[in-house]
């Protein structure tokens, strides 16, 4: 290899020091596709400049076309700046690798021809080392594969060039000034590569594209540290917006869409084309009640929770207008943010709905806690009253009666009219005693009822200990033999000998078999029967009551542990029932976290089973 001196390489290797910065840039943000890209173009047109500069310092053609072969291979670098542009601009989707290897197919059958041109002279076709003045430059005479190379490259240039121009066109002025720089500096070596082929150059011989290259480090420099062109990838941040939930619109300093996400276009119903440019006031007023006060300055900052009428049920946004400064200060526009709300507007509604419901049902607990005690006294003045009447009656009704036998005794043909008036009065009055005594009963049920319900609610008071399950429910039995032989009914008991004792509140636990068993004796017509028994199941004590009454129908079954539900109100209403015994019965066993499970059939009979478990200690 033979050298020479050659002031036209000193251009050269000064333009490469820029480049080397460039590249190192865009190497630090390489955690971005487009940047990567972007360092694999300026590194094979650092590599270009400096094989060029070598070449230019070889004095012998040989030399000379050892460096040429070498500078077709950073050539390959064009490939970088379509794809940069395509990631650049947000289209990372359409680097694949099979496109990639496809765009090298071209470039690796040219330095292929390039390493061979001298069997065939396809690139060049004649080659020589010429003087002009005291240096020796490269001569040469193209081959058709060179036109190729060269259709190839303004190709792949002008498609990253229209990729860019397209993307400028589209979004932001800050991203605009990278662009516009960007292309300038590609314009340059576009410019030199064109001169070279048509042979225009100033110097004859020397190749401007590398010198275009080296100069176009400068719009390269402002592009990626004036305008930063990787700290503010706008690709990065418009995949960010249009990723978002929430709809953004935003608009230049008139108020103007310029730019939105799809969540806006789907909120207001319309194209990302068929919004820009529209004002946005009209926008917002369409699917909204919220009124934008036009003013600009007005509009900073503004926030507010606003009703969208776009959908049958409405929709609450938490709207934000934040305003867009110029590096002066000055408001160039606004960012609207639309935030869906409903989700949250919801839970809120739904906890002052149920704080009210509560409320409501304190009040009104409170309002039957009061009247059930004020009914207390009358209630018992009333039976106690007829109590009275019925004695009074009673003993009427047997002074009429001897009085009656006197008369007889005295053979009175005729019987006293008087007195068989009276008789018949007081026999009345006593069928009249005996109602009020049934509904006064029946009242003072309820109330006694209600007032337990309110009790178990809202102070239940258990105290659990282990218990003899077996004797508890022997006990009830036992209370309502003379009930079940009054109704002409068979009340039997069948214990469970094995049964564990269960932690249980006696008290509370004996109201409820008693209110099981009473509906059993209740609802079960005279000639039935009633079958108690106790078994063990699994984790938990069983008590269960069987009838072999009315039964209960299957659409009223899953009521029945209501308050105040009766399945059969007309029956109900004559047997008296208030329909709190089962709720009152199910309020005790679900404090002994058991279940009261329930079969029945109507005509048939029903089974009621009260489960224990045995390990629960605590309500
Ligand atoms: P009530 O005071 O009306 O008996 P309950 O709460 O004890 O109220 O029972 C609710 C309803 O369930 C009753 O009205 C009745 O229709 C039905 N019921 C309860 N136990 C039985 C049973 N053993 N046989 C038939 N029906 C029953």
């Amino acid at each position: 290899m033979t050298w020479q001196p050659n002031p036209y390489a000193i251009p050269l290797f000064i333009g490469a020091f820029p480049l080397v910065a460039i590249a190192g840039a865009a190497w630090r943000r390489r955690s971005n596709l487009a940047a990567r890209l972007f360092f694999g173009f300026t590194l094979s047109a650092l590599g270009l400049v400096l094989t060029y500069g070598l070449e230019l310092l070889s004095a012998d053609l040989d030399s000379m076309m050892v460096w040429l072969r070498f500078e077709y291979f950073f050539h390959w670098g064009v490939v970088f700046w379509p794809l940069f542009a395509l990631a650049y601009s947000g289209h990372e989707a359409w680097i694949t690798r099979r496109r990639v290897l496809a765009l090298f197919i071209v470039p690796t059958i040219i330095l292929a021809l390039v390493w061979t041109n001298q069997a065939h002279g396809l690139i060049w076709r004649t080659t020589a080392a010429r003087m002009i003045g005291s240096v020796a430059l490269f001569d040469r005479t193209y081959g058709i594969a060179l036109w190729v190379w060269m259709a190839y490259l303004s190709t792949l240039f002008l498609v990253g060039h229209v990729i860019l121009i397209r993307d400028a066109l589209h979004t932001r002025s800050g991203h605009r000034a990278q662009v516009v720089w960007l292309g300038l500096a590609l314009l340059l070596p576009a410019v030199g590569a064109t001169m070279t082929v048509t042979g225009l150059t100033p110097i004859p011989l020397l190749d401007p594209t590398p010198y275009s290259i080296a100069l176009s480090c400068f719009p390269l420099a402002v592009s990626v540290f004036r305008y930063h062109l990787f700290d503010l990838v706008p690709a990065a941040y418009e995949q960010v917006i249009e990723s978002m939930d929430d709809a953004v619109m935003v608009c230049d300093a008139q108020f103007r869409i310029v730019q939105t996400n799809s969540a806006a276009a789907q909120l207001t119903g319309r194209t990302a084309s068929g919004l820009h440019g529209q004002s946005i006031e009209p926008v917002l007023a369409e699917i909204t009640d919220f009124k934008l006060d036009p003013r600009i300055e007005d509009a900073i900052g503004t926030r507010a929770e606003i009703v969208s009428r776009a959908a049958a049920d409405p929709r609450y946004f938490d709207l934000r207008a934040s305003p867009l400064r110029n590096r002066q200060g000055i408001v160039t526009g606004q960012v609207f943010v639309l935030r869906e709300i409903t989700d949250r507007k919801r839970v809120e509604q739904q906890a002052l709905d149920l704080a009210l419901e509560r409320e409501r049902v304190r009040l009104l607990q409170t309002f039957i806690q009061n009247a059930s005690h004020d009914f207390r006294t009358p209630i018992s003045v009333i039976l106690t009253s007829a109590y009275l009447l019925d004695k009074l009656g009673e003993r009427a009704s047997t002074q009429i009666t001897t009085r009656a036998a006197l008369e007889h005794s005295a053979d009175r043909d005729q019987p006293d009219e008087q007195l068989l008036a009276a008789a018949e009065a007081v026999t009345k009055m006593r069928g009249k005693v005996e109602a009020i005594q049934v509904s006064a009963t029946r009242l003072e049920k309820l109330v006694e009822s209600m007032l337990e319900v309110l009790q178990l609610e809202r102070t239940p008071q258990f105290e659990f200990a282990p218990a003899d399950v077996n004797s508890l429910v022997a006990d009830c039995v036992q209370a309502y033999q003379a009930a079940a032989v009054r109704n002409k009914l068979r009340l039997e008991f069948q214990p469970d000998s094995a049964l564990p004792p269960s932690p249980v509140d006696a008290y509370q636990l004996r109201r409820a078999v008693q209110q099981l068993i009473d509906n059993a004796l209740h609802y079960t017509p005279p000639g039935g029967a009633v079958a108690v028994k106790t078994y063990a199941s699994a984790a938990a004590a069983v008590i269960q009551i069987s009838d072999t009454g009315i039964g209960i129908r299957a659409a009223d079954l899953p009521h029945i542990f209501e308050q105040f539900y009766r399945a059969d109100q007309a029956r109900s209403d004559a047997t008296g029932g208030a329909g709190l015994g089962l709720a009152i019965a199910n309020c005790i066993v679900t404090a002994h976290q058991g279940r009261i499970e329930v079969e029945s059939a109507e005509g048939q009979g029903s089974v009621f089973r009260i489960h224990l478990p045995l390990n629960a200690l605590r309500p």
